[in-house]
């Protein structure tokens, strides 16, 4: 099959869920693995927010991980970036030796801006003003330095309602930010499942970023396991269209490189 040199990653699955946040089990994680190596993954990277910490449970990751060594199994972070709890984060990163640690933005100035409930104030705030400062808190996340990834560079614009200004204009400053820091971005394809109906960030984003000389990392932000991988095939392979040659895994906060050609 043309596709089977391509190396894949998922670098963004949860394994806790956000509708029944228990604590996962054994077999919940070999059915992740499974999937992952169904899909002839080389690398899958676990990263549950933040806000489940106290139901994560590393050394039983590691300990199923074993039963696959064909498949590098990483664990990350997803760790929700308020600017005013850069202490927070921090202290949490110190508590386990992390591959990776995905800085996202969900919410600024008090507005979780993500959630089905507040669609509808996407259609009456004004976007240009909300799209601002949504890359406001993302470039301040670029340079907390707590991170080795920004997730889902443009979430904002899940729910479909697009700025008027150019959007290269509005993640110029982000953009900078994460080139200079040497972070990576995902590319991202839960987006394709939310109204907005395409991945994260959209391909105009994509091929600046690459411009810029950014790399890229893949996720499907899986929250189940037959999420895992989803779309990334086709992410790959557009990438390598538009002239992307690697894409980017972790272990122990080090990149490791994976050809695309
Ligand atoms: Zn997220
Ligand atoms: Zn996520």
């Amino acid at each position: 099959m043309l596709l089977s040199f391509l190396e894949m990653l998922d670098m963004h699955v949860h394994l806790i869920g956000h509708n029944n946040p228990q604590e996962a089990t054994r077999d919940t994680i070999r059915e992740y693995l499974e999937e992952a190596s169904r899909r002839g993954l080389k690398e899958i990277g676990f990263a549950d927010h933040d806000y489940f910490w106290d139901q994560m449970n590393f050394p039983m990751i590691r300990e199923v991980a074993e039963e696959y060594p064909n498949l590098a199994v990483r664990i990350g972070l997803e760790a929700e970036y308020r600017p005013y709890e850069e202490e927070r984060i921090k202290h949490l990163i110190e508590q386990f030796p992390f591959d990776y640690v995905i800085g996202s933005v969900h919410e600024f100035d008090g507005w979780i801006f993500d959630i089905q409930e507040e669609e509808h104030m996407h259609h009456k705030k004004d976007a240009d003003e909300f799209y601002g400062r949504y890359f406001e808190v993302v470039t301040l996340a670029a340079k907390s330095g707590l991170f080795t990834t920004i997730g889902h560079l443009d979430l904002i614009k899940l729910f479909g309602v697009r700025p008027k200004k150019d959007i290269l204009t509005l993640a110029d400053q982000a953009l900078t930010t994460i080139a200079e820091r040497g972070l990576i971005l995902e590319v991202n394809t839960n987006g394709r499942y939310k109204p907005v109906a395409e991945f994260y960030p959209e391909r105009r984003l994509i091929e600046e970023i690459m411009r810029r000389g950014i790399e890229f990392t893949l996720g499907s932000d899986a929250h189940c396991a037959k999420v895992v991988g989803r779309d990334l095939e086709e992410v790959s392979q557009l990438l390598r269209q538009i002239g992307v040659h690697s894409v980017v895994g972790f272990s122990k906060l080090e990149k490791i490189r994976y050809k695309l050609v």
